[in-house]
């Protein structure tokens, strides 16, 4: 190109390279808008949606006061949003997978192995201005005992409000929806690595992070696994096979697909979810038959109270 550009006038050269600069500008790719997932909840298994446990909500529970200026009629920019400032570390993070004869145990206390924004938002943070979470990032016990191998089970189930999976990086995984219901990656203000704490101080994503480790070491550049949903089926990242990236339309309705993948050190063909820079983002039903699990309990100093306020995913 540049020889080429060489051999032209000055003038000619000047709008050849104006025209790669727009073509660069323009070339937006398809997740630096994203569709908006507002009222994308179903009372079943359907694909784009969310088969959500929960089908009323309440349009004043916690979450963002302001609409982002990132939203645009149906559509929300990822990139213009804004995201809660700080670079706080977590030494103390654990996370152990054991695998016990059919059973795999996921142990952590639900601290982050990286860093996060510091909560609660702090009122000179730009992101208070939407989003005024007092929450602050606590110590919770995870202690899932998964099925090793999960099975495909007869009838699809929803998803809850609150923990759906856990990752390897530390976090809860939560469903694509706020407590009112709405999309929440393109709502709620998160730090740099898609995450905040709730209400008992929960650090969870709602959406893929990007502060997760993606070798894409799998065979053929196909994502690696990044967590487990809580029915035991893994949540591999955003690459499918031949490293294509993912997008919900090539998924089935409750986010996942089946073929081979590394699952404890062998090739095996098993279902699995994906990570999509689009809604519903994760899991949008579960393919498997979820294991119970208790509202994480308070870990704070005993002579801190809970926060006052109830426990609403938000
Ligand atoms: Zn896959
Ligand atoms: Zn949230």
């Amino acid at each position: 190109m540049f020889k080429s550009v060489m051999l032209m006038g000055a003038k000619s050269a000047l709008a050849f390279l104006m025209m790669y600069w727009f073509a660069w500008l323009t070339s937006a790719t398809a997740h630096d808008v994203l569709p908006l997932g507002d009222g994308k909840i179903s009372n079943g298994p359907e694909a784009g949606y969310l088969f959500a446990c929960q089908q009323r909500f309440n349009p004043n529970a916690p979450g963002a006061h302001r609409r982002g200026d990132w939203i645009k009629g149906d559509e929300w920019y990822p990139a213009q949003k804004v995201t809660v400032d700080g670079a706080v570390a977590w030494p103390n993070a654990k996370i152990e997978i054991t695998v016990e004869g059919g059973r795999r145990i996921v142990s952590a206390n639900n601290l982050p192995l990286h860093e996060t924004g510091m909560f609660p938002i702090r009122r000179d943070d730009d992101a208070y201005r939407y989003d005024r979470n007092p929450g602050r990032i606590e110590e919770q016990i995870i202690l899932l005992d998964l099925p090793r191998v999960p099975k495909v089970a007869n009838t699809l189930s929803c998803v809850p409000m609150g923990m759906i999976g856990f990752t390897l990086s530390g976090a809860a995984l939560y469903n694509a929806v706020d407590a009112r219901g709405n999309d929440a990656p393109a709502h709620e203000i998160q730090d740099k690595c898609n995450g905040h704490p709730q209400q008992t101080g929960q650090y969870h994503y709602h959406n893929y992070s990007d502060c997760q480790t993606d070798t894409r070491s799998q065979a053929g550049g196909h994502s690696d696994l990044l967590g487990y949903a809580l029915d035991g089926f893994g949540i591999f990242g955003i690459y499918g096979e031949q490293g294509a990236e993912l997008s919900t339309s090539d998924l089935d309705a409750c986010h996942g697909h089946s073929h081979d993948v590394t699952w404890d050190g062998v090739a095996t063909t098993l279902y699995h979810y994906h990570f999509t820079y689009d809604y519903p983002y994760t899991v949008g039903c579960f393919r498997g038959t979820p294991i119970r699990t208790q509202t994480p309990r308070f870990l704070g100093p005993p002579d801190r109270p809970p926060p006052p306020f109830g426990a609403p995913p938000r």
